[in-house]
């Protein structure tokens, strides 16, 4: 009897799909796949739904894309029902909609949780993938819907010392669970991303010191979150439908205002008039106002130094205000942070900006962190400093396609792939949200939704067509990746040290793997892809 049972529980689970990630990427492909009628199941690190937002619990943790645009557009049913409460929806608002999802449309009777796929090998003579996971459990599916997220596989502390370090040390990206308490705490906070930007202004407010040890300065913009009124939310909702059909097609996924008015069209009165407004409205208002800040290098600098001179406005120390001015490159080539009180808060007694260009840190010692100033002892380190982006999550499993050949080689230059969406040599495959698509530039639920229907379009299609794999073609990679690089190319994302072409990865290929093309074009592009029959990959 225990030895039948053994066997049972090493016996592999025979699938139609198995979805990795139980992000808003892998519920809605695990919502889509079992409607139609596919045996399908997800398997998800943390112990619920969520993916980033279950994760990044740190104070401040908040979207910078607004609420009403970052949520499912899939069900009316669910847009009428859910409301939300801020302009831009803090993590535990936005968990919260993660959850209501998930019991509205039942999911997690279909996902695994606490499971971690450890490695995916495709069997060609039976056209299927065998899936490891940690716990031990196997599974065997048709379909491999990799889920997995573009921020995902947060960069540990390589800084030396950390490990000896006596106090509390927090990675951003891997919040505990347990409420963290910084009353009268001395705290450091290492980088100054999104995350670091969001902690510092909190954690002042509650710390009796805080160190912010500061690498790259980066440009932020006040983001001006505000309350949604009941008269807005009942407007949009009326009109939910229509704006989310919009959003589709445009450049981002967003309700937000779009130019085609170069910079140097209008005058310095009137530039700086509209940037005046931008920078009082709030948000990424500025993205709006001239169409050549991200390929014009002159354009982006008058910007930029608006947005310098707003610095010295805010920052009372004189020499302070200089360390937190980005300069050196484009602004709005790292990915734009929008803040509330960050510079502010540097005007506080609490506060200490630690410059790490001119000061690298040594080592985290026993009691807190040493530059070549001397040391500083905290109780606690937080470390915001970021992601193994886009590639990194789907190489932390041991992926083989056909021949056994690894995704780590096929990647060793840098993520690639057709459309985004497929690899050649890996049939069956299916990538969402992952790099060569609009990724990191598009609002990641629209995007998420987009993937998960062309790709549960195209198994509907193998399915009624009788083929039992689909790849694409090498020629259709190469070119598809010709078209990423030339685009990106014209534009100077690529001249910024970021996690957008793998520079803040020591060691890693320097890319730029994003579609520039803008959401709307993706989605056309996709669709004709399939509408041709699938002509740019191999069906068998
Ligand atoms: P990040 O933008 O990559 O920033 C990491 C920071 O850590 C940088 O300032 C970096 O400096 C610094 N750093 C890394 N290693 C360091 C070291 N050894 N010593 C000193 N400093 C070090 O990461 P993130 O802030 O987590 O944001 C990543 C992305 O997540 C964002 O761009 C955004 O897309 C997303 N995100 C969004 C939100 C939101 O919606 N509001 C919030 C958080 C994150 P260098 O630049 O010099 O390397």
């Amino acid at each position: 009897m225990k030895q039948s049972s053994d066997r049972a529980a090493t016996m592999p689970r025979r699938l139609d799909a198995l979805i990795i990630g139980a992000g808003f990427g892998g519920m809605y492909a695990l919502h889509r796949a079992r409607g139609m009628g596919l045996d399908a199941h997800a398997i998800e690190t943390g112990d619920d739904v969520g993916g980033t937002w279950y994760w990044n619990r740190y104070p401040g943790a908040r979207c910078d894309v607004m609420s009403i645009d970052y949520s499912y557009s899939f069900s009316d049913e669910i847009q009428q029902e859910w409301t939300w409460s801020e302009q831009f929806a803090a993590q535990p608002e936005i968990l919260a909609y993660a959850r209501f999802v998930a019991d509205k449309l039942d999911l997690r009777r279909d996902i695994s949780f606490g499971t971690r796929a450890t490695a995916v090998e495709y069997d060609e003579d039976a056209a299927l993938w065998r899936i490891t996971t940690d716990d031990g459990t196997t599974f065997e599916a048709s379909y491999c819907l990799m889920a997995t997220g573009p921020l995902s596989v947060p960069k540990q502390v390589d800084i030396p010392g950390a490990d000896r370090f006596g106090g509390e040390l927090y990675l951003s990206g891997k919040w505990p669970h347990h409420p963290v308490d910084f009353a009268g705490k001395r705290v450091a906070v290492i980088g100054t991303g999104s995350s670091g930007i969001q902690i510092v202004p909190v954690v002042a407010e509650q710390a009796a010191q805080l160190y912010v040890y500061q690498r790259t300065p980066s440009f932020t913009l006040p983001m001006r979150n505000r309350e949604l009124t009941p008269d807005f939310i009942a407007h949009i909702k009326t009109y939910y439908s229509d704006l989310r059909a919009s959003a589709r097609h445009s450049l981002t996924g967003g309700v937000r205002p779009i130019t085609y008015r170069p910079l140097f069209s209008v005058s310095p009165a009137e530039r700086d008039e509209l940037m005046e407004g931008a920078w009082q409205y709030g948000g990424l208002a500025f993205l709006g106002l001239f169409s050549d800040i991200l390929t014009n290098r002159e354009a982006n600098e008058v910007v930029a130094e608006f947005v310098r001179g707003k610095i010295a406005e805010v920052v009372e120390d004189p020499d302070t205000a200089r360390r937190l001015t980005p300069r050196g490159y484009p602004i709005f080539a790292r990915r734009p942070c929008l803040d509330t009180g960050y510079y502010e808060a540097f005007n506080r007694d609490n506060v200490t900006l630690m410059d790490c260009l001119e000061h690298p840190i040594v080592e985290i010692t026993e009691k807190g962190i040493r530059t070549d100033q001397g040391e500083v002892e905290v109780d606690i380190i937080i470390a915001a400093i970021g992601y193994d982006a886009l590639t990194g999550a789907m190489l932390s499993i041991d992926v083989k396609g056909k021949d056994g050949r690894s995704l780590k080689d096929k990647w060793a230059e840098g993520g690639r792939s057709h459309l985004g969406l497929m690899i050649e040599g890996f049939p069956n495959l299916f990538v969402i949200a992952g790099p060569n698509g609009p990724s990191a530039l598009a609002n990641f639920i629209l995007l998420n939704e987009q993937n998960v229907d062309w790709v549960c379009d195209c198994i509907a299609h193998l399915r009624a067509n009788g083929f039992r794999s689909i790849e694409p073609r090498l020629e259709a990679e190469e070119d598809w990746m010709t078209k990423v690089r030339e685009l990106g190319s014209r534009s100077l994302y690529p001249t910024a040290n970021t996690w957008y072409t793998g520079a803040n990865v020591p060691g890693k290929p320097r890319t730029f793997p994003v579609y520039i093309g803008g959401l709307g074009r993706y989605r056309e592009i996709c669709s004709e892809a399939a509408a041709g029959g699938y002509r740019d990959f191999k069906l068998l």
